[in-house]
């Protein structure tokens, strides 16, 4: 088993921000309304993650680090997932790759914690922990000197880490989160803050890219609504003339999941194909949502990639919905 967690591990976890992205969904997917994330050496010594949100019971401890135990589907519906985790599959990996410790409080019981490193799995100890789930990640691939060779700078894999970060904290507008470098030890530094936003998904939203992106582009974005055959495009898109010089600032979510994916980059570029030259990206943070069936999340274990069951809908939504906008908007 430890051999296949391992193998498992090469599919969930590629380098410290794929741990920090599982981590921080898990704490979403439990309910947190605040999420506090530090790392040490670009995550490669520490990362550590913790929620205010739904907690484990210490009987489930033992059962949250076993291969394909779930507490989000009941496997009879695949295709019908409203939550980010649903394999089962993260922790036992992670346990596998680093020194994991879970420690975690329900309302009504006792805090308690379990560590595991290298398969071996600790017993349920009691612990001191007010409320909600803390998970340390420590020495991630400490017991594989040819992954560790892999990993790049500390600088590149907390520039990495801040990508992940951004990127969930766009999905989760009323969601808070503080990403600090610890690798100096003590309370270490603030490199990332977004307080939680209030309001409906427009002005949450509004806020959020705002305070990740700059009041900037807040300024030269206008509101994206747009709808076709059962798939809804929302969120915000930059004027032609904003320009963020080379920066990429794309950020684009499917069913409220930060997705990276050629279909949905190639129609947003379409749709600014008249405006801008070749070497120009279009600033964007772009919500396609639709009928879970209507799209496949499940095409790869780190989940980036979709497949939807009419790409053509897909890609004529963003590129109608955009345009529409850009030309009311006068362009
Ligand atoms: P998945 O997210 O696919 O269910 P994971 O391996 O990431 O699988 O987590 C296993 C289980 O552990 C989850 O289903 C959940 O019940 C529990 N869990 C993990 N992290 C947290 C957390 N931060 N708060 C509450 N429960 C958690
Ligand atoms: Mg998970």
């Amino acid at each position: 088993d430890a051999a296949i967690n391992r193998i498992a591990a090469g599919e969930v976890v590629e380098r410290p921000a794929s741990a920090v992205k599982e981590l921080v969904e898990n704490a979403l997917d439990a309910g947190a309304t605040r999420v506090e994330i530090a790392y040490a050496d670009g995550g490669k010594t520490l990362i550590r993650v913790t929620d205010d949100g739904c907690g484990i019971v210490p009987d489930d401890l033992h059962l949250a680090l076993s291969r394909h135990a779930t507490s989000k589907i009941d496997g009879s519906d695949l295709l019908d997932i409203h939550t980010f985790g649903f394999r089962g599959e993260a922790l036992p990996s992670l346990g596998s790759v680093g020194r994991l410790t879970i420690t975690s409080r329900v309302d009504g019981f006792d805090a308690a914690t379990i560590r595991v490193a290298g398969g071996e799995t600790s017993v349920v100890k009691p612990a001191a922990l007010s409320a909600g789930t803390v998970v340390e990640l420590r020495d991630l691939f400490y017991a594989t000197p040819a992954r560790l060779k892999f990993m790049r700078s500390d600088r590149a894999e907390a520039q990495a880490i801040t990508d992940v970060i951004k990127r969930l904290a766009m999905a989760e507008p009323h969601v808070g989160f503080t990403l600090r470098d610890v690798s100096g030890g003590g309370e270490g530094r603030v490199t990332f803050r977004a307080d939680p936003e209030t309001g409906d998904m427009f002005d949450a939203l509004g806020g959020r890219l705002g305070s990740i992106l700059g009041r900037d582009f807040s300024d030269n974005a206008i509101r994206i609504d747009a709808e076709r055959d059962g798939l809804r495009l929302t969120g915000f898109a930059a004027l032609p003339t904003y320009s963020r010089g080379a920066a990429v600032a794309q950020f684009l979510f499917v069913n409220g999941r930060p997705v990276k994916d050629k279909l949905l980059t190639g129609a947003l570029r379409a749709a600014y194909f008249d405006f801008l030259s070749r070497d120009r990206h279009p600033a964007a943070a772009l919500f396609v949502s639709c009928d879970p069936h209507l799209v496949d999340v499940n095409v790869h274990p780190a989940k980036s990639e979709v497949r939807f069951r009419e790409p053509g809908v897909a890609r004529g939504l963003i590129v109608s919905g955009l345009r529409h906008a850009l030309a009311s908007a006068g362009h």
